[in-house]
């Protein structure tokens, strides 16, 4: 069967604001609402279809890849499956991507409460994961071709020392919630919906901590510098994403700590350009060097210098290629090759008699046979201009 349009699925039309969308996905999630259909397939189906309908209108750059691709806009797309798997155990579980946008649309009437009842939802208002954090880490074209050791200080949050995270105070113990009675929920009626929510009191644990810690009111983590250093491997690439598990932001209250995650940004060099193994330099060299031929002290990225022959009649934008003088290979003992680039410069301000000695020189040449590109364009210009005669 053919997937039906997401704007009919709504009953808009194309051009539909965000108010009016929200508006239609509104009336019809409460009409089709599982709640309201006990064992009803269509309208559990109508319910699924509206909500996934829904999760991609609502966001801007879904919206317009599906305005521009229709339903292909999201196949094989691991980090976004609309609806979720077939017969992913109905509506409401916990992880279904339906019930959060539902909660989303409806928190406001649902008095911004928590969705109830789910087990990891409420473990997860009680402790909680930290958040993960990002980092530009600016590194030189050589710390790249070493790798390093890079030493950085950031501000966040880190584990309170004085309950080790937990949120409690020394010796206190662990009580039965007073608001839930120990079952972590609380029913409450609300319009035709019947909510099961979590006990906010205790996150849905059924317990709390007798004293919260003083130092860190509770929270099991506090705000503060720390330091850490990031091992850069050799040859690493730009924008490389180094992952230092653990290092993101301490839980809340003894939750697992997030990840930090370094993005290595290589800051351009003066004499190289990279690209990806090897390395690429522009390299000015005098006319005579070029005509008469002779040698050049190049640069190498560890610092030291190597010699390259020019042949005699060199040419501008000659390349000479110096192998294994590149970067070096991230995991790999190897290194790329590393490509001089000459370019042969004119003399500026001249004397009377460097001048006088180039007009000898150029009569000297009589004829075109020590400039070969020359004479090859000049016969092709004599060809281009020929054909216009008539
Ligand atoms: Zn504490
Ligand atoms: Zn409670």
């Amino acid at each position: 069967m053919a997937k039906q349009d997401y704007y009919s699925i709504l009953g808009v039309n194309k051009g539909a604001s965000a108010d009016e969308l929200k508006k239609a996905y509104r009336k019809l999630a409460m009409k089709y609402h599982p709640d309201r259909n006990k064992d009803d397939k269509t309208a559990e189906h109508k319910f699924k279809e509206l909500n996934e309908a829904y999760e991609v209108l609502k966001d801007d750059q879904k919206r317009a890849a599906y305005d521009r691709y229709g339903h292909g806009a999201f196949d094989g797309q691991a980090g976004f499956r609309p609806g979720g798997g077939a017969g992913a155990g109905g509506f409401g579980g916990a992880g279904s991507p339906f019930s959060d946008i539902f909660e989303e649309v409806f928190g406001d009437f649902m008095g911004g409460m928590r969705r109830g009842a789910g087990g990891t939802r409420a473990e997860a208002s009680m402790s909680q994961r930290g958040s993960d954090l990002k980092y530009r880490l600016k590194i030189t074209l050589e710390d790249a071709f070493h790798g390093t050791q890079s030493k950085i200080k950031i501000s966040t949050y880190v584990k309170c020392s004085s309950c080790t995270g937990s949120g409690a105070e020394k010796g206190s113990k662990i009580i039965t919630c007073n608001s839930c009675h120990g079952h972590g929920t609380v029913r409450m009626q609300q319009g035709f919906f019947t909510i099961e929510r979590t006990c906010t009191t205790c996150g849905g644990t059924g317990k709390k901590i007798e004293k919260s810690c003083t130092s860190c009111s509770g929270t099991g983590r506090r705000l503060d510098d720390k330091s850490l250093t990031i091992s850069v491997p050799a040859g690493v690439e730009d924008n490389t994403r180094i992952r230092l598990a653990g290092e993101g932001e301490a839980g809340l209250r003894g939750g697992p700590d997030g990840d930090l995650y370094a993005y290595i940004e290589i800051s351009s060099h003066t004499f190289f350009e990279r690209d990806s193994d090897d390395l690429h330099c522009r390299f000015p060299i005098p006319m005579t060097t070029a005509t008469l031929g002779g040698s050049i002290e190049v640069p190498t990225i560890e610092g030291g210098r190597a010699r390259v022959t020019i042949p005699e009649g060199t040419q501008s934008g000659a390349q000479f290629r110096l192998k294994g003088k590149g970067m070096s290979i991230l995991r790999r003992g190897s290194r790329g090759d590393m490509f001089i680039h000459v370019f042969v410069e004119m003399p500026v301000g001249l004397n009377k008699k460097q001048k006088e000695a180039l007009y000898k020189f150029s009569e000297l040449l009589e004829d075109n046979h020590h400039s070969p590109e020359t004479e090859k364009f000049s016969e092709k210009l004599k060809k281009f201009w020929g054909s216009f005669r008539s």
